[in-house]
């Protein structure tokens, strides 16, 4: 074997973002032990980034260590009971895994779905909640990214509010990208994921949790369904403030790049990374359109940092990705399930939000657009 020096890409697509250098650099340093006074110190300052990202005071705010699907996990594996149901807003890939979690955690999904491309529309939730006064939690994604639509995080918390039901929300494209407000919106469990507009390498999920989703866990008569997802042992751990104790060796190097992350959002202000994200959402629509290409969805749901590209007719799809990758260095995204062969997915997630990445993306599209039109 021989060491692996992998290809220099620009990372456009839905995830992983392109990882700034800083954040590459901060992972290379030494490693510490997972409980060595130092690195503690560390851990704090990510709870503490992590809540002001999450705009919340949750104290139980923290990564899991391992990928988004794990703090997805960790949401429905503690929250969910044998026999509670779950009603279920899904408008694209990510609600129906949720399905699966709710399924495998023993609880009834009651499902509300919408056409991939559309957001969903709060009526229609209302009448379900309605339909299941039993229902114990509401769940939805904030940002789909099988299709780039954004869902009305504000509006569907009150609906679960209104209906006394808990939120399980999905903010793993949401956060930084766009305002994700915990504390306003009155979320219960947030999960997120490093390698979106966080614009770390992939392998850690923030989450948090309120005071309501922790009474709900405390209160639960059967064992959490996974013994490393269980909050309450998780917590000896990253809680356990003086006395911390051995619970799962933590990634220590993948924790030095989410705090240089970090550190590099409020470098930067949350509002002005929002407005970054915007503005080359902005520059990138506008230049698509130059090129005869249309957005898929309305312009109102769009998300700044997954953008859902019509496929022109008579398109070789794939081709173009493959020219992007192999001639101009650039990792775009393909449909998925129904979108299959009628969408591209461009991401400008955190550090590939930037205007040189935009005009290389265009430039890319435009002369892969080309090529093929010449063969
Ligand atoms: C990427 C993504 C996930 C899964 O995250 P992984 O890190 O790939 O496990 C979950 N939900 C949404 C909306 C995502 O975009």
């Amino acid at each position: 074997m021989k060491s692996f020096h992998p290809a220099k890409r620009l990372l456009m697509g839905p995830g992983p973002s392109d990882v700034h250098p800083r954040i590459l650099e901060a992972m290379a340093r030494p490693t510490l032990g997972h409980l060595d006074p130092d690195f503690q110190g560390l851990m704090e300052e990510i709870k503490t980034g992590l809540k002001q990202a999450f705009q919340t005071k949750h104290k139980m705010t923290y990564p899991v260590s391992a990928p988004g699907s794990a703090g997805m996990e960790t949401c429905f594996v503690n929250l969910v009971e044998e026999g509670d149901k779950v009603v279920i807003v899904k408008h694209g890939v990510f609600g129906e895994r949720m399905r699966q979690n709710v399924l495998r955690a023993g609880g009834e999904p009651v499902m509300v779905e919408f056409d991939w491309g559309t957001a969903p529309d709060l009526n229609l939730v209302e009448q379900v909640l309605n339909q299941n006064t039993d229902a114990k939690i509401l769940a939805f994604v904030h940002a789909e990214t099988s299709t780039g639509v954004r869902a009305d995080a504000a509006a569907l918390c009150k609906l679960a509010k209104d209906h006394d039901c808990l939120t399980i929300v999905d903010a793993v494209t949401s956060l930084a990208g766009i305002p994700v407000l915990v504390d306003d919106w009155g979320v219960d469990a947030i999960y997120s994921g490093s390698q979106k507009c966080l614009s770390c390498t992939p392998g850690l999920s923030p989450v948090s949790f309120s005071e309501a989703a922790l009474e709900k866990i405390r209160n639960r008569k059967s064992m959490v369904r996974s013994w490393f997802l269980d909050l309450t042992l998780v917590m000896d751990y990253w809680e356990g403030e003086g006395g911390r104790s051995y619970h799962h060796t933590a990634p220590v190097n993948a924790l030095y790049g989410l705090h240089e992350s970090l550190v590099m959002l409020f470098e930067e202000g949350l509002n002005a990374t929002f407005e970054r994200h915007r503005m080359a959402h902005d520059m990138l629509v506008a230049g698509l359109s130059d090129l005869g290409l249309e957005m898929f969805v309305a312009a109102e749901d769009r998300l700044p940092q997954l953008n859902a590209v019509a496929i022109p007719e008579g398109v070789d799809e794939a081709a173009v990705r493959s020219r992007m990758l192999n001639d101009h260095g650039i990792e775009i995204g393909a449909g998925l399930g129904p979108l299959a062969g009628k969408i591209w997915r461009i991401g400008l997630m955190g550090n590939s939000a930037r205007p040189e990445a935009v005009e290389r993306c265009l430039n890319g599209l435009e002369a892969s657009l080309k090529a093929g039109h010449n063969s």
